[in-house]
């Protein structure tokens, strides 16, 4: 059902208030890796509106290598994130870990990510493919393309076609950064499938001096759209603070994916 085989056109998704995702639009999605106060919030949405970005990013659930680690706000933060979301017109991106979590999430979210760990939780798909909310879909921190594919189907199967793919590196032998930005998958995915391809630097590459050159990169190759990390004091941030890149370094970044944009 996600092959180009049965569907030609795109699949474009629409989050409500003119902000769609697909093919003729492209999407930036931007924001702290995790939702750490009201404060934080605040001015991460001051500036997204000040670059006209409509979606941000933020975890309030977050999957954390060491079990000691910030885990995140969890449903308080949640609501905070969303209410202040919603006063400025901007649509909320963040991670959901489980099943039971779908309900209690449903109504402060506008898009759920799955991230890499769960990208073959199978039963978290089959339920997302029940709760028609838009679902952006990590490739798996060693997963293959087909992998991922096969994971959307599980969504799509269950009458959820409002799937976004996204690209966020994989795990490879080399130590130089944090994982290999696969930037093949976004011409090939483009090729075998209708559904958008959205492409993370930020996981992508782990590092905030290049999150810009991978993103501009990532345009060329035909993303539809970029999720990054950004935080008023990245050496601050809870969470993936190295790959986080600086309000002013988010602006420039901004400007010259859009620019690169028009040259597609
Ligand atoms: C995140 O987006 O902060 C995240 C944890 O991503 P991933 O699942 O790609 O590691
Ligand atoms: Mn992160």
């Amino acid at each position: 059902l996600i092959s180009r085989k049965w569907r030609v056109e795109p699949t474009r998704i629409d989050l409500g208030d003119g902000v769609m995702v697909g093919e003729g639009s492209f999407s930036i999605m931007a924001g702290p890796c995790s939702i750490e106060s009201e404060s934080q919030i605040e001015s991460v949405v001051a500036h997204l509106k000040e670059n006209n970005v409509k979606i941000m990013r933020g975890g309030v659930f977050k999957p954390r290598s060491s079990p000691y680690a910030f885990r995140g706000m969890g449903m308080d933060g949640l609501k905070m994130f969303h209410r202040i979301c919603r006063e400025n017109g901007i649509k909320v991106i963040t991670e959901v870990m489980q099943v039971s979590q779908i309900e209690e999430m449903i109504d402060y979210v506008d898009v759920f990510q799955v991230g890499a760990r769960n990208s073959q939780n199978f039963n978290l798909l089959d339920s997302l493919g029940e709760a028609q909310k838009p679902v952006l879909l990590k490739r798996g921190i060693s997963g293959t393309l087909e992998e991922l594919l096969q994971a959307a189907e599980y969504i799509f199967s269950h009458g959820n076609e409002k799937i976004m793919l996204c690209e966020r590196g994989i795990r490879s032998y080399e130590g130089a950064y944090r994982n290999v930005l696969d930037l093949n998958a976004v011409p090939v995915l483009k090729e075998k499938t209708h559904l958008p391809v959205i492409v993370d630097p930020s996981h992508g590459i782990g590092l905030r001096d290049y999150v810009e050159s991978m993103s501009l990169a990532a345009v060329m190759a035909g993303a539809d759209g970029i999720i990054y990390e950004t935080h008023q004091t990245p050496e601050k941030a809870f969470s993936d603070a190295q790959q986080t890149v600086n309000f002013q370094e988010s602006a420039k970044m901004i400007q010259r994916m859009r620019q690169t944009y028009e040259l597609r």
